[in-house]
């Protein structure tokens, strides 16, 4: 073999190498930019896309899902419209009296604005969190409503589902992954909320607050420490059935609309891989570049569950 062939065969395997892509990994996160109304922001593209390698390599069989309630699985407007949080579906039962309708207005007033304000030290809003919800239930102390009541009432004014909700909650129910559902509302009007959006299945478990009431039926506060936007990080998981299932699943998709919903993961001590995905709608647009230094996917106003269920697709 003369040099100008060993040189012209080195040329050409050169150029095969330098054709060759680097990273033959699938681009998942394109995948994902590509449904239809989906306004998806990611900071990190490579890393999303090496975390979703990781979610599909381990399958159905090592994922579970924790997820925000209110406005994360319901909708967060309808036509601009906001909707209601669970919390707020209390105030509007019939027997509320109007004074306390005014109180809790008041208080939700005063302290909503507070909620995402990140010009407040964390710390601090966890206090005025807990004050919002510790004087909120001090006002409904003493009020009775039947479960009846309480149930039309969520009936009439409960927010809808995501678009393509029950889509989603189906794939989860047929493939056995653990559902934790979390909220800061209550129970009892979110359990209406679930079975009127028919994803009450085995799978999906909730943990809220539910009313305490006395002998005569009347409100004489929460059952347990109340559950608020800033405390997700303090809450329980080991009695939850949830904890229990989740063995060998380290992989989780955690959901929220807040920033304060990714808190959860501080409970887990199982996880390896974690997808988070953020629903963006009404915060102030200053507070983008947390979210996205939080969330691996931030939705800004997606009124569907499409890029979740894009995702489970992805796994199968
Ligand atoms: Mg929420």
């Amino acid at each position: 073999m003369n040099f100008v062939l060993i040189m012209s065969v080195f040329a050409q395997a050169l150029l095969v190498i330098s054709q060759t892509p680097r990273n033959k990994m699938i681009d998942y996160v394109k995948n994902l930019e590509s449904v239809e109304h989906s306004k998806i922001l990611v900071k990190d593209p490579d890393e999303l896309n090496k975390k979703l390698e990781n979610f599909i390599c381990g399958g159905y069989e090592h994922l579970s899902i924790i997820s925000d309630y209110d406005q994360t699985i319901t909708k967060q407007h309808v036509n601009g419209k906001s909707q209601l949080h669970a919390f707020g579906i209390l105030q509007r039962c019939p027997s509320i009296p109007s004074e306390v309708y005014k109180i809790v207005s008041n208080i939700t007033e005063t302290y909503k604005p507070l909620d995402r304000n990140l010009s407040i030290p964390e710390s601090q809003r966890k206090i005025f969190m807990n004050e919002w919800w510790t004087k909120t239930i001090e006002a409904y102390k003493g009020l009775k409503i039947s479960s009846e009541e309480m149930v039309n009432t969520t009936l009439k004014y409960g927010p809808p589902a995501r678009d393509n909700a029950k889509e989603f909650f189906d794939l989860l129910n047929k493939a056995n992954v653990p559902v934790l559902l979390i909220s800061a509302g209550v129970g009892e009007f979110l359990e209406p909320l679930l079975i009127k959006m028919n994803i009450c299945s085995p799978n999906v478990e909730l943990l809220t607050n539910y009313l305490k009431l006395d002998e005569d039926g009347k409100i004489v506060g929460y059952k347990a420490s109340p559950i608020h936007t800033e405390n997700k990080n303090i809450l329980d998981f080991k009695n939850t059935k949830f904890y229990g299932k989740i063995g060998n699943r380290h992989n989780v998709i955690v959901m929220g609309d807040h920033l304060g919903d990714v808190a959860v993961l501080d409970n887990l001590d199982k996880v390896e891989n974690v997808l988070k995905i953020g629903f963006f709608y009404g915060n102030n647009e200053s507070s983008l570049p947390t979210w996205l230094n939080t969330y691996d996917i931030v939705l800004k106003d997606d009124q569907t569950m499409d890029v979740p269920i894009a995702i489970l697709k992805l796994l199968k």
